[in-house]
């Protein structure tokens, strides 16, 4: 598909009846970044209060931006749309959701007024054929989403959609249903997983929890091990990752935040590489780590 033809299905140009003369078109097609192929991101999200704080791993997500061309949208897998099935929000304008509690005011007041992309979501529902994804008007962006995009591009000026995890699907199955995506890269969409990768709330050391880089030794081996595998493309272990160490089962005690990593990964193509930042242990049981694949 051409890139102009690409733009009118996100509806960043009109579909028809176009008004706009020839040269107004090509000086915004100019005004786009050239998009080879979009890198592939995972962010550790952390706490929601992440989304108000400054602090080292928000800086982290701004620079990374800073790396990016301009996407011509964001495809979101969130580790906090965990449903039955696949789906994929495809409204005009998603709303953002608050999905958490005992937070202050001020989180609740954030609102991230991104676009939707109904075109996008009906992309993204074809290519992961024959598994059937349902278009959803009722979701928006939750704060997996909101509270990491609104460090990247703060001015909520591109379109996200968001896609959820089937949570009757194996890691297998997760890291091939990413693959089924990769042809949006080419199409400036950046595809972001967002979770944790070690994410054991029920542990969390809140007395040590101002520590820098402070894991037990449990999350300490599971950052190692896990970190060994990401940066040798030894992905075998990562996708099976009910079947590895105890120190697994404790970073992973619930597959919801670790497996936006797995489609992540699976979105990797032959030659590409992945660099980490926000490596970070925090409060014993979390890690913030977040990659990029380019
Ligand atoms: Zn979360």
């Amino acid at each position: 598909m051409k890139r102009i033809e690409f733009l009118k299905i996100l509806g960043l140009l009109p579909l028809a009846g176009c008004s706009m003369k020839l040269n107004d078109l090509s000086k915004l097609s100019n005004e786009l970044p050239k998009t080879a192929k979009m890198p592939v991101l995972f962010l550790g999200h952390g706490s929601p209060m992440n989304a108000i704080e400054e602090n080292e791993f928000v800086k982290g997500f701004r620079d990374i931006a800073k790396t990016i061309p301009i996407p011509n949208a964001i495809l979101c897998v969130s580790a906090h749309w965990f449903t039955k099935g696949t789906k994929v929000t495809a409204m005009e304008m998603p709303k953002t959701i608050h999905d958490f509690g005992g937070f202050p005011q001020a989180l609740f007041d954030v609102q991230y007024p991104a676009k939707g992309s109904p075109a996008l979501a009906k992309e993204t529902k074809s290519l992961l054929l024959p598994e059937m994804v349902a278009l959803d008007d009722k979701w928006g962006l939750d704060h997996g989403a909101w509270s990491v995009i609104k460090h990247l591009y703060p001015e909520a000026n591109i379109p996200v959609i968001q896609l959820s995890i089937d949570y009757t699907k194996t890691g297998q199955e997760h890291y091939e249903l990413a693959q089924q995506l990769s042809s949006l890269r080419n199409k400036g969409i950046l595809i972001i997983g967002s979770g944790n990768i070690i994410h054991n709330l029920g542990m969390i050391d809140f007395a040590n929890a101002h520590k820098d880089d402070y894991g037990y030794d449990w999350a300490i081996e599971a950052r190692s091990d896990i970190n060994k595998y990401l940066l040798n493309g030894n992905y075998q272990p990562l996708i099976d990752y009910h079947k590895q160490s105890k120190a697994f089962q404790l970073a992973i005690p619930t597959p919801d935040h670790y497996l936006p990593l797995i489609y992540s990964l699976g979105l990797q193509e032959k030659g590409e590489s992945i660099s980490l930042f926000n490596d970070k242990l925090l409060a014993g049981s979390l890690s913030m780590t977040s990659l990029k694949i380019s």
